[in-house]
């Protein structure tokens, strides 16, 4: 059980999480299906992302901060002689590195 602050993890509490979590991603599916929010998979976890226009990301590796990039930044490239018979239809690009912020220190 986990207890942090002092605070002692009660069945009542933990009952209070959980139906809290449920809550919270209920929310988040339902924004995603109203088009509200995207899914974005990065590192193993699914970001919900307000920014639901076509757009890329950098991933600052120091402070784990997201930043979205405009998709006319990066041309498309030629996906569908890569992909063989495949047809894209849309991709996302992840950058990752240092932000600006954490290069000045
Ligand atoms: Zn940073
Ligand atoms: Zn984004």
């Amino acid at each position: 059980m986990v207890e942090s602050c002092g605070l002692k993890m009660t069945p009542q509490r933990r009952a209070i999480v959980l139906t809290s979590r449920a809550t919270v991603y209920n929310t988040l599916n339902w924004l995603k299906e109203a088009g509200m929010v995207r899914e974005v998979f990065e590192g193993g976890f699914v970001r919900f992302d307000p920014n639901t226009s076509d757009h890329h990301h950098f991933v600052c590796r120091k402070c784990g901060k997201v930043e979205d990039i405009g998709s006319e930044l990066i041309s498309k490239m030629a996906f569908d002689t890569l992909t063989g018979n495949h047809k894209v239809e849309n991709f996302e690009i992840t950058l990752r590195g240092i932000c600006s912020g954490c290069h000045k220190q």
